[in-house]
């Protein structure tokens, strides 16, 4: 019997020697040649196959396997001491999870089947995780009832670590995808993929599909969405791109395209990036499109440059000097006319103090460094540069008048850094107005002598009649020395005006009292007008340093516009007052008033408002203008407040110390 039993157990390699040399009757299990053929069969059958298989016998669940099994225990692990072992002492780190399954198996239940199942075990020296892909079926004793568990086993950890990997791979594949998409949809700049040689749109992202709002592109041919592209140069790249898969790239190309499908082809332009795409195998499979619109940044370069061109044409037939300094540098540029606006022939340096300030008349040098200082204050006129000036030709000694327009440019900090303009040169025209000047300036003088002689008889005549009886000899006497007295503020005008313009208009100062020279001319005024009446409120003495005459001849200006200007009847209110910065006059009247479009021109030379009213009303258009000059050569200011059709008041005042 032993022999036979024996024989059951031949072979099945080193499993088999173990099973059949291991003392078996010192165990539960008793000697070999007692066990039953249910379980030599069944032993037989497992040692000799190559699938890996384990089994549990009888109550004890007695340990048996094969060599195929061998690898799942690792490396020291439980094996050998796994054989003849009770189960529960051999598998206590899953045993919770495998004796509900052995119990079912063995209580005649139905056999397990399990894939890919996790069961940890301990081996290597260490609980490692285990994947198996397993059958639990339960085999027979000779009465047909189950005496033990027959475990068929693969390990599948490999195969689902690979596949777990593979998952791996496949999330972040997508994840990559799904950045690349996000990248693709926000990036900067419009891309699309033109599929096949048909050049299908195969994706757009939102500014590709901006540059053509409301066209279908998706899944259409590029020739089907934007037909206008037909026949155009870009098409042929497109192709070379497809056949040689060399990348294109262009920059500000002309492309007439429509924007919206129905709409107007216009000229447009474009950076792009034509990229060939490739399939796995490497043939060209699409086109990958970048590009950028830059249709407005070329239009505008082109509008500057042609600014740029009309300019550059204007100065040279407007024959402009043109300057240029940068301050921050300290180096200037002149052009060849402006040179010779300076007497300058060569192309030699030319510097700020050196040839600009040297360069001009002594008497009109410290006026225009004055300017100069003021253009540069950014606070006062923003930079504005606008002067008239007197040069000396370095070479040629001539003098030349010069206009001269610019403008100063800021840093962050209101520092002046750069400075550029043009000249002009203005001195025929300026040799024509002095002459002009000059003759106005002779004339005025020679028609005053006559006037003067006329004014002293008519005043000896007025005298003699104002004791007499004759009302009407009084009265017309009194017209004849107010007319004279007209004619002879008119002459004086212009006669200042010729000094003005030739500057000539020079102050003679000296202290006298404010408020007596204004009483004086109220009063003179009041002798021979009586259509309006003159108001003022008492004001303390007034006393300024400054040119009697001329002052005086703005008072009466001033005045007589207020009366000039407003209906008969009506009153006009005069103040003269000490204020903080010094003294200063007002003189409001009840009249036409001046529209606020008018107020900024009012101080102008020859400027008179136009309307119905200033037909009746005769003048030149220069008190006002004369008054500026003369309380402006004082350093004074002059302004005037209106409303139309209720009224104005001019005020001016005087520095303290003027
Ligand atoms: P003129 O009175 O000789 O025309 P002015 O230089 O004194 O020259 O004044 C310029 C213009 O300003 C006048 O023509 C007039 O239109 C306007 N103007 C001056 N003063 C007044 C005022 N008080 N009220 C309304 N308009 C005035």
């Amino acid at each position: 019997m032993s022999e036979i039993a024996l024989h059951y157990l031949k072979d099945g390699g080193e499993m088999g020697e173990h099973t059949r040399s291991l003392d078996w009757s010192k165990t539960s299990m008793g000697a070999i040649a007692r066990w039953p053929k249910n379980l030599l069969l069944t032993l037989s059958t497992l040692l000799r196959s190559r699938s890996p298989m384990f089994l549990w016998w009888g109550p004890n669940l007695i340990q048996f396997y094969n060599d195929a099994y061998l690898p799942s225990f690792g490396k020291e692990g439980k094996h050998p001491a796994a054989l003849g072992q009770h189960g529960e002492n051999c598998w206590p780190e899953i045993w919770p999870v495998i004796k509900p399954l052995i119990d079912q198996v063995m209580a005649g239940g139905e056999a397990v089947w399990m894939e890919d199942q996790l069961i940890p075990i301990y081996r290597n020296n260490q609980l490692e995780d285990v994947y198996w892909t397993f059958g639990y079926s339960s085999v027979l004793n000779e009465s047909g009832h189950p005496a033990g568990v027959l475990v068929i086993c693969n390990e599948t950890t490999e195969k689902v670590k690979a596949l777990k990997a593979l998952a791996k791979a496949q999330a972040e594949a997508e994840q990559q995808r799904d950045r690349l998409k996000q990248f693709f949809m926000q990036a900067p700049a419009g891309i699309c993929i033109l599929h096949g040689a048909e050049l299908v749109f195969e994706l757009v992202n939102p500014l590709y599909q901006q540059l053509f709002p409301g066209r279908e592109l998706l899944g259409k041919a590029l020739l089907e969405a934007v037909p206008e592209v037909k026949g155009q140069p870009i098409q042929q790249v497109l192709a070379k791109v497809y056949t040689t898969g060399n990348t294109f790239e262009g920059k500000e190309l002309l492309i007439p395209l429509a924007r919206t499908a129905d709409g107007p082809v216009e000229d447009r332009y474009f950076n792009f990036i034509y990229q060939a795409r490739r399939d796995h195998m490497g043939a060209v499979d699409g086109i990958l499109v970048f590009v950028i619109e830059v249709t407005d940044l070329v239009n505008d370069r082109h509008e500057m440059e042609k600014t740029q061109d009309t300019l550059k044409a204007a100065v040279t037939s407007a024959q402009l000097g043109t300057f240029d300094l940068d301050i921050t540098a300290g180096q200037l540029k002149w052009n060849d006319r402006c040179r010779r606006l300076f007497g300058v022939s060569d192309q030699q340096e030319v510097t700020y103090e050196g040839s600009f300030l040297a360069g001009l008349h002594p008497q009109d040098r410290p006026r225009v460094e004055a300017h100069i200082a003021e253009v540069f204050d950014k606070s006062v006129n923003n930079g504005h540069y606008d002067i008239e000036f007197r040069t000396i030709g370095f070479e040629d000694q001539r003098l030349r008048w010069i206009r001269a327009i610019g403008q100063a440019y800021f840093d962050h900090e209101d520092q002046p850094i750069r400075f550029v303009g043009s000249a002009l040169d203005i001195t025929e025209q300026k040799e024509n107005e002095l002459r002009k000047n000059d003759f106005i300036g002779m004339v005025s003088h020679e028609l005053k002598t006559p006037l003067t002689s006329l004014k002293a008889y008519v005043q000896v005549l007025n005298h003699k009649a104002q004791k007499g009886e004759d009302s009407f000899e009084k009265n017309a006497l009194a017209k004849a020395d107010l007319q004279i007295k007209k004619m002879g503020d008119l002459i004086n005008g212009f006669l200042n005006i010729s000094r003005l313009e030739s500057g000539k208009l020079t102050l003679n100062r000296q202290n006298f009292d404010l408020d007596e020279l204004l009483t004086d001319i109220i009063d003179d005024i009041n002798i021979t007008m009586d259509t309006h009446e003159i108001r003022f409120t008492p004001w303390p003495p007034v006393t300024v340093y400054a040119d009697k005459d001329k002052i005086g001849s703005v008072l009466t200006n001033l005045l007589n516009n207020a009366i000039k200007y407003s209906l008969k009847g009506k009153v006009i209110h005069v103040t003269c007052e000490m204020l903080e910065n010094g003294p200063q006059v007002s003189v409001r009247d009840e009249g036409l008033g001046i529209k606020p479009q008018d107020i900024a021109y009012i101080f102008d030379r020859y400027f008179r408002v136009e309307g119905k009213h200033m037909a009746h009303i005769s003048g030149f258009g220069i008190g006002l203008y004369l008054s500026a000059e003369i309380i402006k050569q004082h350093q004074g200011k002059i302004w005037v407040e209106s409303e139309l059709g209720k009224g104005s008041t001019f005020y001016f005042s005087l520095p303290i110390f003027a």
